[in-house]
């Protein structure tokens, strides 16, 4: 049994209108419980919950306090390859696009590394684009073996891999897997992704399980919003980390919520999220689990950045770079996975946190825990 045989059992159209059939009164009631269901989490993130906002934060905002206190972890994504044998609408490294393709080899990486050890990070996120001929777990193991003594957390963003795999890049030092399914639509999903491993909605889907099994310490899930009804996408998301916590229960979780941003190419968002939604959004899930890592990165603004460390996200990237070798190097704008909105630097991201009266931490584990 995977997440799979779970999602089947529910029709997008029956669980959309669900949502948007919330009433006040459910709003209360979830807004009233200590431990939310689904359905709860339905009328959270219904159009009846609008008006409770400042209500949701408050209750966020004392739940994250209580299980996080005033610190933001801090990481960086390090891009490694751009080449891609998918072509997913809405990215810049769509293998359709004419840009100007780069791998790192271990030296470059290092060079990278470098920068990023100078600036205080303590935990990485490698990052690729998904063409396994080129970039396979022998090209990552061989990259986190590199890095792994220079960090405390090395985390991967890369292709769904095989549970072999993932054990092998386990021992090798990875502890945090990151796989965002973009949307749990099965019916519109190949109008996104129509070529390569990633058209394969259900290999995709049960990449979680299979991290699960290898024994990834943490596993980051989460929808791309703005490509379906972002609200449909947060519920089956719910649902997904209910799932992974009952099935897969000494594992960490994360959520991430990326929002649609510029990139090479035309695409736009069908069902684009307000800033207000987006916050209304982050509170749900705090109150639907207030045990999960909620992770914001450099696609927002740093005005909705700063609002949101204080009503549950608990994990920022800064002074992030989306092409390969842009740290290190020059930055070359035409590399860019999508375009950066918080721009700010490493030093004046940990000034804005500390006048919020949070912490900045540069790692949040060692190697003996
Ligand atoms: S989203 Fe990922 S898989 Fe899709 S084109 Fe971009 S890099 Fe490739």
């Amino acid at each position: 049994m995977t997440f799979y045989d779970e999602l089947i059992k529910h029709d997008w159209d029956t669980e959309e209108n669900s949502i948007f059939n919330k009433t006040d009164r459910d709003v209360r009631i979830a807004l009233s419980k200590e431990r939310c269901t689904p359905e709860d989490f339905k009328a959270l993130i219904s159009p009846a919950a609008e008006p409770f906002l400042r209500e949701m934060a408050k209750k966020a905002e004392e739940l994250t306090l209580r299980r996080y206190g005033r610190t933001i972890q801090m990481y960086i994504p390090l891009y490694v390859s751009n080449h891609c044998s998918n072509s997913c609408v809405y990215c810049g490294f769509n293998c359709h696009n004419k840009i100007h393709r780069v791998k790192l080899e271990v030296d470059q990486v290092m060079e990278e590394i470098e920068v990023l050890k100078r600036w205080g990070f303590r935990h990485l996120l490698l990052v690729s684009g998904e063409a396994p001929r080129l970039t396979d777990a022998d090209y990552y193991e061989k990259i986190v073996k590199a890095v792994r003594p220079h960090f405390a957390q090395i985390s991967l963003e890369v292709q769904p891999l095989l549970t072999e795999e993932y054990a092998r890049l386990v021992d090798a030092g990875i502890s945090y897997v990151c796989v965002y399914q973009e949307t749990y639509n099965e019916r519109t999903y190949p109008d996104f992704h129509p070529r390569g491993q990633k058209a394969n909605f259900r290999f995709r889907l049960e990449t979680p399980d299979r991290c699960g099994t290898a024994g990834v310490n943490k596993i980051g899930i989460g929808a791309l919003l703005g490509l379906q009804n972002w609200r449909t996408d947060s519920f089956f998301t719910a649902l997904h980390l209910r799932y992974m916590e009952r099935t897969h229960w000494r594992t960490k979780y994360s959520i991430s919520l990326p929002r649609l941003r510029p990139h090479v190419g035309s695409f736009m968002p069908k069902d684009p999220i307000s800033d207000r939604q987006m916050a209304q959004l982050i509170c749900a899930y705090r109150i639907f689990d207030p045990e999960v890592d909620i992770s914001l990165s450099t696609r927002e603004s740093a005005e909705f950045r700063d609002m949101a460390m204080r009503i549950g996200v608990t994990t920022m990237s800064a002074a992030s770079s989306t092409e390969p070798g842009g740290y290190a190097s020059a930055p070359h704008k035409e590399l860019e996975q999508f375009v950066i909105n918080d721009g700010r630097s490493v030093e004046e991201m940990a000034v804005a946190i500390r006048a919020k009266g949070y912490e900045p931490v540069w790692k949040d584990w060692d190697e003996w825990m």
